[in-house]
């Protein structure tokens, strides 16, 4: 696999050293600086300001006074911010892929074509969710209302850095709610571009603030303070255990959507190249590096080296290279620390006894300089072993040999996680049986499109909550009643 371009790379590089509160850039009143690497290239591409705990005050001190006049506006007047915050979305869609690009080593494509719709879904999502959701309603004689819940902070991972910041940001808009922002440090950039849409569209002073800095401290921070209502979450279990912790004495609300093993069950009459589709566009597209990532296959005993005669080559295919060149088809994984991550999983597969029939360990040719790994699948994976169990966020699939599909549903199922699942089936009623059986949040039947409108959560340990469309809005949402 020797790319046939040269890398492009960083052209400039970039700096920021401000912190979005109030309504302004401000410098941080803790200031510390990290350094960004590019993933395709381990070079420096910029410095970003971080914040400390002061910072954090002032952010939710500003969101606090803002929460006052903003969550007394109408639904009207909110969908009108919503459309001028659609309007200068569009107007940066190019800056958001290039961000995108630089800071995960999303390929362009995969930037232009998934991360940036699939943000833009939300914010045109909002504003229609507006348009009808009755926010008072009479039950008999008793009026139930439905209020912003407060000041809410948003704390995202790395590996969707378009699509969960604009997510969060617009269901809390939408609710009433002000927020306070902390990206993932891994990607600043597309988290800096967002407050300056935001600022852009005339969101007023407070509404929006954005704090950068680590998840230890500002994260930590946002979770205990008092004048923070809630809490909305997406990344891993840990985080998110010590966030609820953090959170539990002034009861907030915790929202978190987390990590995920999904399963992909391929039935008896599956169509083999719809389930090899299935596995690049979910799983190796993203280098693994997508919570609902079809990890786990489960195949038939029977078909199994047919679907391996068919998935090999295709993996073996995969353009890995440089995620500026358009025709990648595979960029790097985000950071050094995620490689050894990876690699790590691998070497247990091997250790383990799964057939390593594609890929493995260490970097394609040529492509030493950044974390790039190999797409890798293992077969005769049992569900026991440590690649079935874990999550590894990296281009790994595990195949596994079912005999009766009952057997696959329980295997499916034999999981800490409920995110996703895959059914591929020719029976449209026999897959869809499947389907209601998978214990996890969103299923996919033969390789169908995303709905990224749709409510989006886990079961299980993927999570609590939901998020995207009016589900989302209303996490952010209080209820009163009022009798008269
Ligand atoms: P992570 O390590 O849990 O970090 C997520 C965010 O939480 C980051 O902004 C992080 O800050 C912050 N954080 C870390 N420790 C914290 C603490 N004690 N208190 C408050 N905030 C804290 O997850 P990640 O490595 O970024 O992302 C990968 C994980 O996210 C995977 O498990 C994946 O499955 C999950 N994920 C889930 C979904 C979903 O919708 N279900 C979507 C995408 C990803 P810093 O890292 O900046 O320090
Ligand atoms: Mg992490």
């Amino acid at each position: 696999m020797v790319p046939d371009y040269q890398f492009v790379g960083a052209t400039n590089m970039r700096e920021h050293n401000q912190l979005y509160i109030d309504g302004a850039w401000r410098d941080p009143l803790q200031p510390s600086v990290l350094e960004r690497t590019d993933p395709a290239t381990g070079k420096v591409t910029g410095r970003v300001a971080l914040g400390g705990e002061a910072d954090v005050d002032a952010a939710v001190a500003a969101a606090d006074r803002a929460f006052a006049s903003y969550s007394q506006t109408t639904p009207q007047e909110r969908i009108e911010l919503l459309e001028r915050i659609l309007v200068e979305f569009d107007a940066r869609t190019e800056d958001l892929v290039q961000a995108v690009t630089e800071e995960l080593g999303a390929p362009v494509a995969l930037a232009r074509g998934a991360h940036l719709p699939s943000g833009r879904v939300q914010i045109a999502t909002a504003i229609e969710t507006l348009k009808t959701y009755p926010f008072t309603e009479m039950r008999g004689t008793t009026e139930i209302r439905k209020e912003a819940l407060g000041v809410a902070a948003l704390i995202t991972p790395w590996n969707f850095p378009v699509l969960q910041p604009v997510g969060k940001t617009v269901s809390a808009l939408a609710a009433g709610c002000t927020v306070v922002f902390k990206p993932a440090q891994l990607t600043p950039y597309s988290a800096l571009i967002l407050a300056e849409i935001m600022h852009a569209a005339g969101v007023p002073a407070g509404v929006f603030n954005l704090v950068n800095g680590r998840g230890s401290v500002i994260g930590k921070k946002l979770s205990s303070h008092p004048d923070v209502g809630m809490v909305s979450f997406t990344g891993s279990l840990p985080a998110a255990t010590e966030i609820s912790i953090a959170a539990a004495p002034t009861a907030k609300r915790v929202t978190s959507e987390l990590g995920g093993k999904s399963p992909h069950i391929l039935l008896p009459d599956a169509d083999l190249n719809v389930a090899v589709n299935t596995a690049m566009n979910w799983l190796m597209a993203m280098t693994g590096q997508l919570c609902s990532a079809p990890s786990r296959t489960i195949v038939p005993r029977s078909r199994l080296e047919e679907f391996l005669n068919v998935l090999v080559p295709a993996v073996e295919a995969i353009r890995v290279g440089d995620p500026r060149a358009e025709t990648t088809a595979m960029g790097p994984l985000v950071s050094a620390e995620q490689w050894d991550i990876v690699q790590g999983y691998i070497r247990k597969g091997i250790d383990e006894g799964a057939r390593l029939v594609a890929g493995g360990l260490g970097k394609p040719e040529g492509l030493e300089a950044g974390h790039f790994a190999k797409p890798t699948v293992f077969a005769d994976v049992t569900n026991s072993m440590t690649i079935a169990r874990e999550e590894i966020f990296g281009p790994v699939m595990s195949v596994i040999a079912y005999d009766t599909v009952e057997e696959a549903i329980q295997i499916a199922n034999d999981s800490p996680f409920g995110l996703a699942g895959y059914v591929t089936g020719s029976d449209p009623a026999a897959a869809h049986a499947v389907a209601e059986k998978i214990r996890a949040g969103y299923i996919i039947i033969n390789d169908t499109d995303f709905d990224w409108s749709a409510p989006w959560g886990g079961y299980k340990q993927s999570g609590n909550g939901r998020e995207f469309g009016p589900d989302g809005m209303e996490e952010y949402l209080e209820t009163k009643v009022v009798r008269a």
